[in-house]
């Protein structure tokens, strides 16, 4: 993932309990993919990066979250199979799937930066790889 890494945060509705609760995101500046046996496929765009394998954060970048965005952290996923950073809601700590957020007409990461109009916040200038993730544009 190319920098500056943004978190990127929106409110919507818990899907459980209904009351407010902050979401949050990476965008990336780019992004290049290596898959096994495949050339890398660099998107020359700006992306939102989400379920995040459990060790891909550098530990500025966790210490960003953890101050920024408390609730966005590693969770248990029945739709990715493991853990992976992801959203919790702040009352009742229940999963907010990335699948609404980023893919539902609806959700708050959907369109990917270019429609987002919500809140940025520099988590670091400089990028890192990552070993696992899904992004959406
Ligand atoms: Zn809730």
């Amino acid at each position: 993932m190319f920098g500056p890494i943004e978190l990127v945060s929106a409110d919507i509705s818990c899907w459980k309990c209904g009351k407010q609760t902050p979401v949050h995101a990476l965008q990336v500046a780019d992004l290049e993919e290596f898959e096994p046996d495949e050339e890398p496929d660099r998107l020359e765009a700006a992306t939102f990066v989400y379920e995040l394998s459990l060790s891909s954060l550098p530990a500025a970048v966790k210490a960003g979250l953890a101050s920024k965005a408390p609730n966005y952290k590693p969770l248990f996923s029945k739709t990715v199979g493991e853990v992976s950073w992801a959203n919790a809601c702040v009352h009742c700590g229940l999963l907010q799937g990335a699948f609404f957020l980023h893919h539902k007409p609806d959700g708050p990461f959907f369109g990917g930066p270019e429609e987002f109009s919500g809140v940025r916040t520099l988590l670091s200038a400089a990028g890192f790889d990552v070993d696992g993730a899904s992004y959406s544009r």
